[in-house]
């Protein structure tokens, strides 16, 4: 199952290939009678929601699982990167970040009726179709279903090689300076010029102070341009900016700062766009409580299970933002998600899965 979601590519930018992805997904959710709604999109690949419900008389509350149909990868690198079964891991793109988990969760719902569990709550799975490019479409979608739900349990890949789960993650954000100067040439009239790529220095220099690791904000330059030959003072220059903040509070002091810039350089301009997008997942009660439940399932088990604080975002920052308890990382033990290493270790999908059948059971 594992190898026929991977060999689907699924670039977040490519609609037809993630609406392939989701149909494959949707198929096997319809096989197992679940109530299957596709909720579609004109410029993105469409969300897949999938209901089950176990239990005898009517549900008492909601579970959301969430997850993802789309990578990273451009279309084509399959060819380069193929999926293979190998040293017991399963390599390829995507395979890690996550097509495990929704395979996970396939066969969680498989173990449940299995074993004749009735658990008491209705289960929502919800594969969306544009995380890794910031959830544009399908944030409203999940905010919605975490409000009905008294969990979120989120099947992104765990941490390390004892695949912890992610019970804090900063907050994200991405922002764009760009500046607009004067042309001139270099040597014969420079003092008519207003040099943009100068004038983007400076401002890069400001962002660099706006930085407080150990208040957990980092803000970083990370992809500048400007100019176009050396003889020519600019006219324009851009930097793309990335922003990672520990706390909900700091989002609108960070946001403030970005959008209090002014030009330096004298007819300088300045535009700023952009700014926090995802909030923090804290590390709240709620979110302690859940953490301790799948301690204990695991111990249960024999086996042992960590936590960890991440600077990645998921789309478990917009479900915790809005106050409903939310564990992260509950996906495949792995590694070099984003990466041509990117693979799951095989024989941890069973247990992986195993913690998700305690969740679900018994929250
Ligand atoms: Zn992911």
């Amino acid at each position: 199952m594992l190898g026929r979601f991977v060999q689907c590519e699924s670039p977040s930018h490519d609609k037809a290939a993630v609406d392939a992805m989701g149909r494959i997904v949707a198929e096997e959710w319809r096989k197992r009678g679940v109530k299957l709604r596709i909720v579609p999109q004109a410029n993105r690949g469409n969300h897949v929601r999938a209901e089950a419900w176990l239990g005898d008389g009517s549900a008492s509350g909601q579970i959301l699982v969430l997850g993802h149909l789309d990578t990273v990868y451009p279309l084509g690198t399959l060819a380069k990167m193929p999926f293979r079964v190998g040293g017991g891991r399963a390599w390829g793109p995507g395979t890690f970040d996550m097509k495990a988990g929704i395979v996970m969760a396939l066969f969680a719902l498989d173990a449940l009726r299995a074993v004749g569990l009735r658990p008491r709550k209705r289960f929502v799975f919800l594969w969306t179709s544009d995380e890794e490019i910031g959830s544009g479409t399908s944030r409203r979608l999940i905010e919605t279903e975490a409000r009905r739900s008294d969990a979120v349990l989120v099947l992104e890949p765990s941490l390390g090689r004892e695949g912890r789960l992610k019970t804090s993650r900063k907050g994200v954000g991405s922002a764009e300076l760009i500046v607009t100067g004067r042309a001139a040439h270099a040597g014969i009239n420079p003092q008519d010029g207003v040099n943009a790529v100068h004038e983007l220095a400076l401002q890069v220099a400001r962002l660099m102070k706006m930085n407080d690791p150990r208040r957990g904000i980092t803000v970083q330059a990370t992809v500048i341009a400007g100019g176009t030959v050396s003889n020519v003072v600019p006219d324009s220059a851009r930097a793309e900016v990335d922003i990672r903040i520990a706390r909900l509070a700091d989002a609108r002091v960070i946001d403030r700062k970005l959008h209090a810039l002014r030009p330096i350089l004298k007819g300088a301009k300045l535009e700023v766009r952009g700014g926090v997008n995802r909030p923090p997942l804290e590390r709240t009660p709620g979110v302690s409580a859940l953490f301790q439940r799948a301690q204990d399932l695991m111990r249960e088990c024999g086996l042992p299970l960590g936590e960890a604080a991440t600077g990645g975002g998921s789309d478990g920052n917009f479900t915790a933002a809005i106050g409903v308890p939310t564990l992260d990382g509950l996906g495949a033990v792995g590694d070099g998600a984003h990466t041509p290493q990117e693979h799951v270790l095989i024989r941890k999908l069973p247990e992986r899965a195993a913690l998700l059948v305690g969740l679900l059971a018994t929250i």
